[in-house]
């Protein structure tokens, strides 16, 4: 496992974030929030892909309205994005378990100052959300959109928190690009032991966003920093998860989940593999007992991984094996076998978890 640059501890709802607390996911529901029972629906379809904290938008009075009757049906914790308007973050305050503020955007200090007043009253963090895209016009002028730019914002806006007697904090510092956001990160990891949110914003469509968030979080991760994550996509829901775990478990920043080995195929493979393996990921990704499987095309390299391999498959021609801990216990057709191996997955993971 990595070394994690220690960090403060605080909680949004029931989740720890940074301390000795694993690394969370988070993501963001599409809908509008005022739209009550869609976003319900989503944020249910979040928690069961694997998000740990999930959060909304609240561009509008009928949004931050709409949060206490989301807060009811739910039970993961909720945090409240807000730009612009701070009256939206004294409402969202009252229910949500965190408030997501952009300091660049959200106007006077003394709006900022009431939004402190009223999370402390409740005693839910704020998380101090830079982005490269809209910092203060001071830091703009001084040093354009760049890590500097983000790292100043960042530490001008903790300070403001701390000299009310907040800190109750987390910080992101996101950027368009990898490479800034990378920097922004490194450079102010050093200079205070709040909890950093991890994320590449805008990072477009699943291929591309899989790409950079995995350099640029992978990157970050590898140093130890980080202690929450948003993986960005233009797509749908359950990916962002699916790509920020895969993230947390390459990079050996995490242990849950399924740890899917699976051959290339080559013109020795007479099953389809491609469709099952994807079949697999998709069935057990909300599983986040520890396990090693292995699927493999053909007995070339499949016995042998079988036997390091908690659960495993190795295909034949029409058939093939369901091995458990290296054991056969099926020798099933083609089409019964991952049926079989889902089962078994799902019968370990639930003595484990
Ligand atoms: Fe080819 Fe078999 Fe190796 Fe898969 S396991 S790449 S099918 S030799």
């Amino acid at each position: 496992m990595i070394k994690r640059v220690q960090t403060k501890q605080i909680f949004v709802g029931s989740v720890a974030v940074g301390g000795d607390a694993p690394i969370s996911v988070q993501s963001m529901t599409f809908s509008k929030t005022s739209d009550i029972e869609t976003t319900v629906e989503q944020i249910k379809r979040l928690h069961f892909a694997g998000c740990d904290i999930v959060r909304v938008a609240v561009p509008e009075m009928e949004d931050a309205l709409a949060l206490k009757s989301i807060k009811e049906q739910i039970s993961l914790p909720l945090i409240a994005d807000i730009h612009f308007n701070h009256r939206l973050a004294l409402v969202a305050a009252e229910v949500v378990d965190c408030i997501r503020i952009n300091p660049g955007n959200i106007g006077s200090k003394e709006r900022v100052k009431e939004v402190v007043k009223a999370c402390q009253a409740r005693n839910i963090p704020i998380r101090i959300g830079v982005n490269a895209g809209s910092l203060e016009k001071e830091f703009l002028n001084k040093y354009g959109q760049t890590s500097e730019g983000m790292v100043a914002s960042a530490e001008y806006n903790i300070k403001f928190l701390e000299d009310l007697g907040f800190d109750d904090i987390k910080i992101s510092l996101k950027a368009s690009d990898v490479q800034r956001t990378v920097d922004a990160y490194r450079m102010l990891r050093p200079k205070n032991s709040y909890p950093f949110h991890l994320g590449v914003t805008e990072a477009g469509t699943l291929f591309h966003a899989t790409v950079k968030s995995s350099i640029g979080l992978g990157a970050l991760l590898l140093d130890g920093i980080g202690d929450t994550m948003r993986v960005s996509i233009t797509g749908e829901l359950e990916e962002e998860i699916n790509v920020a775990r895969a993230i947390l478990k390459d990079s050996g920043a995490a242990k849950d989940g399924l740890n899917i080995i699976s051959c290339p195929t080559c013109g020795r493979i007479e099953a389809d593999l491609v469709t099952a393996v994807g079949e697999i990921e998709r069935r057990t990704s909300h599983i986040k007992a520890p396990l090693n499987v292995s699927v493999m095309g053909c007995v070339v390299n499949a016995i042998g991984e079988a036997a390091h391999a908690d659960v495993a498959i190795a295909y034949g021609k029409g058939k093939g094996l369901v091995m458990v801990k290296g054991e056969v216990v099926a020798n099933l057709d083609e089409s019964e076998l991952v049926d079989r191996f889902v089962d078994e997955v799902e019968k370990m993971a639930k003595e484990k978890e």
